[in-house]
């Protein structure tokens, strides 16, 4: 049996990937001794809630987390060594250094692990070498650090982690700031704003690019752009989270702290054509730069393991890396999009478990083939949400498809009935094939379960056509007799016709 081989199953990092790829190794070989590392206090919670977790819609913090770490010392007879960095990586001799890290303050139920590896061969004090016979990397994504003056200031933060997330939730306790400054207009951007308007701040978002949501079609994101800023005039409970200012095509040129404090009290915006002449200042109590992310694998060291776009380690369809006795799982790697075929940076929670399970699998012996993914995103901000699927008309043009753009926008639910709102579709075609290639949806509700759809159309390799006839559900409440799924492909159906 091949997993008696693979004994020693070393894990990095002790999240969504690192878990469920720890797991699946226990369940595909019941005898290996699995041992997971996580620099961090925290194993095994959801990044996702991270943001209502400052908003205060979340107000328990151990209720992020899914289990505590002798879930899976007891039931799973995993290891989990929190407080463990992984420094570096010899994949000739097969060893790994890590340094234990000093344990912060952290939920008391989450934070236990069981203290120093036990198959150690080298210690002295702060750093251990260890030896396994397959090693799992799963160290997620860290963020893009921004080289602006004032940058290291006190009220200056990251939002990437739990850590990140109680800094700063203790400065808004502590300072009770009035104005914050966003940097960078993702989607992880918008989801801080919108947590930190739903406390009271006026913040700020400013944005390089022309628009914000830079990975969907111009006019989808104009809708959602526009329904955002527009909530002032909405009911009272809607109210509370208005005062949103989005700035596009600028960047932070400084952030200006003050002499007695170091603190930051406003930030030095100017265009991102670089003209000095149009510099202005806006108040900032505090400023979170979200610039983007890259794959967490400067641990890794230059050219030992190959890597891609960001950074992110480059795997098989079994998530093995270059190395044979190294696979990779998560943020930290690269995933396989199935409309392209290329392997890009697809940074989400799906992926990163999909992959895992795949990854823990097969370093302990198993056969499986994480397939990939479509690229499937989506957010729910300021009360609207926003979704992708595939590839936009730009990208199915790059890879050379003849692809057709068509829009329309549906109601969401029976117009006659209370809350229906619009839904802004959007969908790609192949114009040869009649395959669906993607699809973007902004609308008031309903979105992610139409995406869902649309996703698995795409899979499917499903035409316009297959896709129109779908039997989408219907009651007044919930939907449209069709659905805007169907209805938007319909009209795609016209549209080609006339093409010809
Ligand atoms: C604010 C926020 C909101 C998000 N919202 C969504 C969403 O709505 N939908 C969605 O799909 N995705 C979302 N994501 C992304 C999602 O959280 C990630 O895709 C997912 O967590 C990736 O899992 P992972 O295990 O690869 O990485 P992570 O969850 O980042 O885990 C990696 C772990 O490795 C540890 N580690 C790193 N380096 C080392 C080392 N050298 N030694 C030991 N341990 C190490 C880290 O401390 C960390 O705990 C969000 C992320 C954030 C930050």
């Amino acid at each position: 049996m091949l997993g008696a081989l693979y004994k020693k199953i070393l894990v990095i990092g002790g999240n969504a990937s690192g878990l469920a790829a720890a797991s699946q190794a226990r369940r595909e070989n019941p005898d290996a001794e699995i041992t997971v590392f996580e620099s961090g206090n925290y194993i095994s919670y959801g990044a996702c809630g991270l943001p209502y977790l400052i908003s205060g819609q979340i107000k328990d913090i151990n209720s992020i987390f899914t289990y505590p770490p002798s879930f899976f010392e007891e039931k799973r007879n995993i290891r989990i060594l929190t407080g463990h960095r992984v420094t570096a990586i010899d994949p000739f001799t097969k060893k790994i250094t890590v340094q234990l890290q000093a344990i912060r303050q952290a939920p008391s139920a989450f934070i236990n692990g069981s203290g120093l590896a036990g198959n150690a061969i080298k210690c002295d004090n702060e750093t251990i070498l260890l030896d396994y016979d397959r090693l799992i990397i799963c160290s997620g994504a860290k963020p893009v650090l921004l080289d602006v003056p004032g940058a290291n200031a006190p009220n200056v933060f990251y939002f990437r982690d739990i850590n990140d997330t109680l800094s700063i939730q203790n400065f808004i306790n502590e300072k009770k700031p009035e104005s914050a400054c966003i940097i960078g207009g993702g989607s992880t951007g918008l989801l801080i704003a919108g947590a930190l308007t739903e406390t009271g701040i006026k913040t700020t978002i400013i944005e390089c690019n022309r628009k914000i949501l830079n990975d969907y079609e111009k006019d989808i994101t104009d809708f959602f752009h526009n329904n955002v800023t527009g909530y002032e005039n909405k009911t009272s409970s809607e109210q509370a989270i208005s005062g949103i200012k989005i700035m596009t095509g600028v960047k932070a040129v400084s952030f200006n702290a003050s002499h007695t404090t170091g603190s930051i009290y406003s930030v030095t915006i100017g265009s991102c054509d670089g003209t000095v002449s149009d510099k202005f200042e806006i108040d900032a109590g505090m400023v979170i730069i979200s610039a983007g992310i890259t794959a967490n694998t400067g641990f890794l060291g230059t050219g030992r393991i190959d890597t891609g776009i960001k950074n992110a380690i480059k795997v098989s369809g079994m998530q093995q890396s270059s190395i044979n006795s190294i696979y990779a799982a998560g943020d930290c790697c690269l995933v396989k999009n199935i409309v392209t075929g290329s392997f890009e940076y697809i940074p989400t929670a799906a992926n990163a478990i999909k992959a895992g399970r795949v990854a823990g699998a097969n370093a302990a012996g198993g056969h499986e083939i994480f397939e990939g993914s479509v690229d499937t995103k989506t957010d729910m901000i300021f009360g609207m949400e926003i979704a992708r699927t595939g590839l936009d008309s730009k990208k199915a043009l790059e890879y050379r498809f003849n692809a057709v753009r068509i829009t329309d926008t549906y109601p969401s639910h029976m117009k006659a009935l209370p809350g229906s709102g619009n839904i802004f579709c959007s969908i790609v075609i192949d114009k040869n094939t009649r395959k669906i290639l993607g699809a973007q949806l902004a609308g008031a509700e309903g979105v992610s379960k139409r995406i869902d759809v649309f996703a698995a159309a795409i899979a499917g390799g499903f035409t316009v056509d297959r896709t129109y006839m779908l039997d989408t559900s219907y009651s007044p409440w919930t939907s449209t007799a069709p659905d805007a799924i169907n209805r938007i492909c319909g009209k795609a159906i016209s549209i080609l016709k006339s093409l010809k």
